[in-house]
């Protein structure tokens, strides 16, 4: 599957601007994989009988063809905690769902074999830990999104020590002009590059050649009009708290919905203002993988992003963001004015 490791070079010789690089090619070639699953969900459906199958076998094709690049690029010791692993795939009675993930799989991974597919998802089954370095990748973010032909994303970012540190999130219904409508299928979609301490880059993501642009969020006047976006599934961010937040923070337009960390990039590249997800319920906690490339892409752009609390993102817990509740995403001004809103209205208290 992969090359000799002991050829290859590893976290501590290889560059950040290397790890982008193989960053976007990973996800690049999952959303190939995504993409074509995607144009195809009546069919896949019908080969499992059943209606979520699509997104899973896109899941299981997306985590294995990202790991396979991880590995055969960096080497086979790349630590990554992936969103999925292969149990499920291993039941004979997911035998269909095998079948189909290799099938799609194959179309960035064309020799990969039923063992290759299921060892490369295994990759992925590595625990984070704080005082170290990995990848975290979700496979799809934004499930919901995928199946009913809307935005999603294939998010991967490298964490030193808790901290991401290189993102790379293709979104692949997401129009390159930041004009067009955020809720249908797009032909060419959008990727973000971020590298800390150097920027976010914008390139069109059917274009692996394409030029990237860096992105630089400008800040939003007090009393100029506030735009939100939030999660299109109700359960995962309050609708009623956010009417509350962005009438106290001043004028605004109804938020846009859409599904996945694209909410970030849509924050970083001017389409909304702010990207709130305000707790439906207590004991929720986020996890890393839905957080470390999208929050990166915000703040690398000029963005900050925090809990509802206004705390800084913790990725030293473990999968979970334990220590947070919430996303407040926006350029300075207008995340300093949405934290005192939320404060002054005593919520999440
Ligand atoms: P979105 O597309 O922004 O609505 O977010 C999708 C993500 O929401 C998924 O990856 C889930 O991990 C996450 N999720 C699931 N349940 C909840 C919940 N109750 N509150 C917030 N996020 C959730
Ligand atoms: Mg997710």
């Amino acid at each position: 599957m992969a090359s000799d490791p002991s050829t290859t070079p590893t976290d501590s010789t290889t560059s950040h601007a290397e790890f982008a690089r193989v960053a976007r090619e990973a996800v690049g070639q999952a959303a190939i994989v995504c993409r074509a699953v995607q144009a195809r969900l009546d069919e896949m459906r019908a080969i499992t009988k059943d209606d979520k199958s699509p997104v899973t076998i896109a899941d299981f094709a997306s985590q294995a063809v990202v790991a396979n690049v991880l590995a055969t690029r960096l080497g086979n010791n790349v630590v990554l905690v992936g969103e999925e692993g292969s149990a499920y795939l291993r039941e004979p009675e997911h035998e269909p769902h095998l079948k189909a993930a290799l099938e799609a799989a194959q179309l960035a991974w064309p020799e990969a074999t039923e063992e290759d597919l299921l060892a490369a998802i295994d990759l992925g089954d590595a625990e984070p830990t704080g005082d170290n370095t990995y990848w975290t990748l979700d496979p799809i973010d934004g499930t919901k999104g995928f199946l009913r032909g809307q935005q999603y994303a294939i998010a991967l970012a490298w964490l030193d020590h808790g901290v991401p540190s290189v993102g790379a999130m293709a979104c692949p219904n997401l129009p390159i002009s930041h004009d067009a409508p955020l809720d249908a299928i797009d032909a060419h979609g959008s990727i973000y590059l971020s590298v800390a301490g150097e920027g976010t880059l914008e390139a069109p993501l059917a274009d692996a050649s394409a030029d990237a642009t860096r992105i630089i969020r400008g800040d939003v006047a007090e009393g100029e009009p506030v735009s939100a976006c939030m999660s299109v599934e109700k359960a995962h961010s309050s609708t009623d708290d956010t009417t509350r937040v962005m009438e106290r923070v001043g004028p605004s337009r109804e938020p846009a919905r859409l599904d996945s960390q694209c909410k970030y990039a849509v924050v970083a590249r001017g389409q909304a203002d702010v990207y709130l997800r305000l707790p439906t319920r207590k004991g929720y906690v986020e996890r890393i993988w839905d957080h470390a490339a999208g929050s990166l892409v915000a703040t690398e752009a000029g963005c900050v992003v925090s809990d509802v609390s206004g705390m800084p993102l913790d990725f030293t817990h473990g999968k979970g963001l334990e220590r947070n509740r919430g996303i407040v995403c926006a350029p300075p001004g207008v995340h300093e004015r949405v934290i005192k809103a939320i404060k002054d209205l005593g919520l999440f208290g």
